[in-house]
Formats: structure tokens, sequence, C-alpha cells
């Protein structure tokens, strides 16, 4: 008789530790983990390398007296994470459970088992959410200033926002763009001083302050053609004539996956004790780390988002000692 033997399934290996985002904070925790011999593995997520893989110069990193550009900077703290031994996946995450042990990850490829996790998955461009606005993504309206300023060139435009992202954007789309609306729906304009000044002295850069858009006109031609914009003290509507418009008006962070899993605050940031220990209904989830963006609202700079990133890792090697790892 000739009998078959169906050979079972492998068991899927439990991890030590799984990093979710690939920003600043999660390459950090990956050099971090992977120095340690815990062989991290990060799970990319929907913007590699995070908010500093969009940005241009950064001139406050330490180590860089002449500044670096965001996207090297990534790289180069990839690489350094890879020379540890971390690995990479560009997977996303669908579940968690994080009630079991080994905590569940599944996303949309593999069925994951960890002892510990890092969430790193940082915060996304915020959106008006326009119905005019979202139908023009792509054609004339963005998000990201460095991907798309090209596209600007020799139009006149508008930047939406007063803080210092909107500031940095308009100051580098001077470069393609023959002027540069900012629209800023408060009175007074939230960015530092210095950037402020910055696109204040900048020729090209107009302010208009107290100003909401109302509508991205172009939906049908597909193509942005101006943008119908209201005074807020007169209630005054008119048409402002730009071929373009960006966003910069903050971020959101990336953490609906948790809603109800963790502990989070009133806007959806991840709230933590002891700087990165996560907690479920005020007590500590054991195993389950934050850091970076994703919980922290007041400072939100590439170098606060590396030591969150550090704390994490050295939490993660302290939490697996105590489990005789
Ligand atoms: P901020 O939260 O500082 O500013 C957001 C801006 O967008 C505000 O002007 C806000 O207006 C406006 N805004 C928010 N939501 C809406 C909306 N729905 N419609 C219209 N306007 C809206 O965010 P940033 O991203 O600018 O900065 C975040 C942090 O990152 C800050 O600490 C900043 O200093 C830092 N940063 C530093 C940089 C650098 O040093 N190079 C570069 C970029 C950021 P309102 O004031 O009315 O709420």
């Amino acid at each position: 008789m000739n009998s078959q033997i169906t050979p079972a399934a492998a068991p899927t290996p439990v991890r030590d530790v799984v990093i979710l985002g690939s920003g600043c904070s999660g390459l950090t925790a990956a050099i971090y983990a992977g120095r340690s011999n815990l062989r991290p593995l990060v799970l990319e997520g929907h913007e590699p390398g995070g908010q500093l893989s969009i940005t241009t110069l950064v001139e406050n990193f330490p180590g860089w007296p002449d500044g670096i550009q965001g996207p090297e900077l990534i790289e180069n703290m990839k690489k350094q994470a890879e020379r540890f031994g971390a690995e990479f996946k560009m997977e996303h995450l669908v579940s968690v459970d994080l009630s079991s042990r080994p905590i569940k990850l599944v996303t949309e490829r593999s069925t994951i088992l960890t002892r510990t996790l890092i969430i790193a998955s940082g915060a996304s461009a915020r959106w008006l959410n326009l119905p005019s606005e979202q139908a023009l993504i792509g054609h004339g309206v963005s998000s990201c200033a460095t991907c798309d300023g090209f596209f600007s060139s020799g139009k006149e435009i508008a930047v939406i926002g007063g803080g210092d992202s909107a500031m940095e954007e308009a100051l580098f789309l001077t470069r393609f763009a023959t002027k540069v609306t900012l629209i800023n729906r408060s009175e007074k304009f939230r960015a530092s001083k210095i950037m402020l000044e910055r696109a204040m002295a900048h020729e090209k850069i107009e302010f208009l302050p107290n100003t909401t858009v109302e509508e991205v006109l172009g939906v049908d031609e597909k193509d942005v053609r101006g943008l119908r914009i209201k005074n807020r003290s007169t209630g005054v509507e008119s048409i402002l004539p730009v071929s373009f418009m960006f966003l910069g008006i903050g971020h959101e962070p990336n953490a609906k996956a948790f809603t109800g899993l963790l502990d989070l605050d009133q806007d959806g940031y991840i709230l933590t004790r002891d700087d990165v220990y996560t907690t479920k209904d005020g007590e500590i989830l054991p195993g389950v780390f934050a850091c970076g963006d994703i919980k922290d609202r007041k400072y939100r700079q590439a170098i606060t988002a590396a030591g969150s990133g550090c704390m994490a890792a050295l939490e993660v090697e302290k939490f697996l000692e105590g489990h005789g790892r």
C-alpha cells in the first residue's frame, strides 16, 4: 500500500522583537535591537522612511554641521540597522492581537509571532477633507512638497497652514513656483520665529491669514484651476488663481489599528508611561512599547523620535532578559 504522509506545517517561529514603522524612531530602535542580537523585524509600513523621507534639508540633527537631506539620513539609518542584522519587510499590519503571548500580528501576506512589539508607526499628513481636495489629489493637490514640488514649476501656488511644516514647504516651493500664497485659517501663524521670519522675508511668499479654503476648483478638468477662499472675519469669498495646492497642516498619529487595544489620547496618540511603556485601562501592557511621533505630540523632532526609539529598544532588551531570554 502506498501511504502518503503529509508533512506537518512548520511552526511559525517566534521573534524577539517586531518594529512597526521605518521612520527615524523605528530605525533607531532597529539599530539598538540589532546590536543586542535580537534580529529585529521591521515592517516598513505605508510610508517607508516616515516623515524624514519626504523632507528636504535637516539642519538640526546633531552630527551634521552642514545639514543632511532627510532621505539620505533615513537611508543611512537603514543601512546601519541592516549591518546589525535587522530584517525589513514591505508589509502592512492588517490586525494585531495584543492579548495573546506571543503577540500575533497579521499582515496582508503573513502571520508573525513575537515576544515584544515596538510601535513606531509615526504620524501622517492631515488633509482639509473637502470633496474637491480629495478628488484632485495627484492632480495639483499634494501633501508632499518634496515629492511634488517640481510639478509646480513656473506656476502660482498655495500652501495651507501656519506652522513650521507650512513655512518649510513654502520656502522649499519658492525654488519652483513663481509665487507662493500661504493660507492660514487663524490670524496668528503658529510657526517658530526663525521659520516665520524666513518665510516673511522671501519675496515670492505672500501671507493670507484668517482665511479658509472652501473649494478647490478644477474637479471637472482634473487639474487645479484655483481656490475658492473665504475671509473668516468678513465672510467674503473670492477666487485665488493658483494651479497647485500643498497641504502643510500637521499630522495624524497612525494608531487606528490600536483603538480599543491600547490607551490613546483624545487625538489618537498612544499614551505611554515611563516614556515608552504602553497601557491598557491604565495598566502597563507587558512587552508592547511605543516610540516616536505616534506617542509624541509635543516635540515631534527627528532627534526626539530617535531618542525614544533607542529607549524602546533598551526596554525591550530589559523585558526579554527579565523573561529569561
Ligand atoms: P502644527 O500643528 O504646528 O501646525 C498646523 C497648522 O495647520 C496650524 O497653522 C493649524 O492652524 C493648521 N491647521 C490644522 N488643521 C487645519 C485644518 N483642518 N484646516 C486648516 N488649517 C489647519 O503642525 P506642523 O506640522 O507645522 O508642526 C508640527 C511640529 O513639527 C511643530 O512642533 C514644528 O515646530 C515641528 N516642525 C519643525 C520643522 C523644522 O524645524 N524644520 C519643520 C516642520 C515641523 P491653527 O493654528 O489655526 O490650529
